[in-house]
């Protein structure tokens, strides 16, 4: 368990920390992370027997202009020592390697420490957020495969003028049966279905995926299983999303579908995000550094506050997991309230305004 016990000498009182990497990162990154930190210690003031310890590190595009690498191996040695990491986003548009890749060290941090599971939760806290006429409750998770799939040529060296250029698509038999195992797993403690999404009609390593997939579920005889392809699954989130519990699908498939999925719930503003492996875990919102509103003040840190009560969740503590139903309680009393919203939903508040008010509900109880 990631806590360290200290004990005061004549008490009997016992404080466990809760040990928290910050890496706030670009653009609108360090002022969401702002106020997912203010609700974390809204809640710590409720919580008994914990205390967070929060260590910031500079990572991403900001921190190449300081040193010539967005994530130098010095950091990245001391960021591994903590189990959890709280992130806000990284990258700028015009800051890019000398191949033209935008630098991406929170994709490189997912590969290093092994970060599979990227847990990704669509919830519509209110429905006039949703650009669909009759929403209903919209509440599932996609689950993207982090380290494979499309994404696991992008360091390859290439030839921009050369005669072609090949990404391969990696699908493993390990790493699809712990992806499987785990999005099971999920899927028995919320709605019991687990959909795959593929497109096993024309890729071979699709078929492979499905195959693995197939074999998996036999060891979930209580969870449904369905399975679609990801051109239509496209059109079925729009046309009927509360059909879904959790969606599992390969890296690049996960990556545009959580985007899309994001939009029928608010933005991207709206939508949280855990990469979780067997030795660490990355909390982070699903958006990215969003240069375009950078510096106005105005980013919805809802996004990051939720992936601060997933973090809360994910150590398995009943008071911290206590404390994760207070922030998801607040998030859903304050979105009741129309006049409650960043710009993005049409509101007028400013980001650290939407944070005051869940650090409040969240102190209040
Ligand atoms: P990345 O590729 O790094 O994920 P992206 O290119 O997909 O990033 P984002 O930075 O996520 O782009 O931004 C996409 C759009 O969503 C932009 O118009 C941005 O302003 C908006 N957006 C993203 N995050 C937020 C937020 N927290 N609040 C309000 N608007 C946001």
């Amino acid at each position: 368990m990631p806590c360290r016990i200290f004990c005061d000498n004549g008490t009997v009182s016992e404080t466990r920390i809760l040990d928290v990497a910050l890496l706030p990162g670009d653009g609108i990154g360090p002022d969401v992370i702002a106020e997912a930190v203010k609700v974390l210690r809204a809640a710590e003031a409720r919580m008994s027997g914990y205390k967070f310890a929060f260590t910031e590190y500079s990572v991403g595009a900001g921190e190449f202009l300081k040193s010539g690498d967005p994530l130098p191996e010095a950091t990245f040695e001391k960021i591994r020592k903590h189990e959890v990491i709280l992130l806000g986003a990284m990258g700028l548009p015009g800051i890019r390697w000398p191949n033209g890749n935008e630098m991406v060290p929170q994709i490189d941090l997912r590969d290093k420490l092994d970060t599979y599971f990227g847990l990704r939760p669509i919830k519509l806290y209110h429905p006039l957020d949703s650009p669909l006429r009759t929403p209903g409750a919209i509440d599932f998770a996609i689950v993207r495969e982090n380290c494979e799939g499309l994404f696991a040529s992008r360091k390859q060296t290439f030839d921009l003028n050369g005669p072609e250029v090949r990404d391969t698509l990696l699908i493993t038999r390990a790493g699809s049966e712990r992806l499987f195992r785990r999005s099971f797993k999920l899927a028995s403690a919320r709605r019991k279905k687990v959909t795959l999404v593929d497109k096993a009609n024309v890729l071979p390593t699709m078929s492979y995926f499905r195959g693995i997939f197939d074999g998996v579920a036999k060891e979930f005889p209580d969870v449904e299983t369905d399975r679609v392809y990801v051109d239509a699954v496209t059109l079925y989130l729009l046309s009927r999303p509360t059909s879904y519990d959790v969606l599992v699908t390969e890296n690049m498939f996960g990556d545009i579908l959580s985007d899309m999925a994001a939009g029928i719930v608010g933005g991207m503003g709206m939508a949280p995000s855990g990469d979780i492996g067997d030795t660490h875990a990355i909390f982070q919102p699903s958006h990215g550094s969003a240069p375009d509103i950078a510096g106005k003040g105005i980013a919805n840190p809802a996004a990051t506050i939720l992936s601060a009560a997933m973090m809360l969740e994910w150590y398995e503590l009943p008071e911290t997991k206590k404390a994760a139903r207070w922030i998801y309680q607040a998030v859903e009393t304050l979105f009741t309230d129309r006049a409650n919203r960043c710009p993005d939903l049409g509101g007028s508040l400013k980001t650290w305004e939407m944070g005051d008010k869940i650090a409040s509900l969240v102190a209040r109880g």
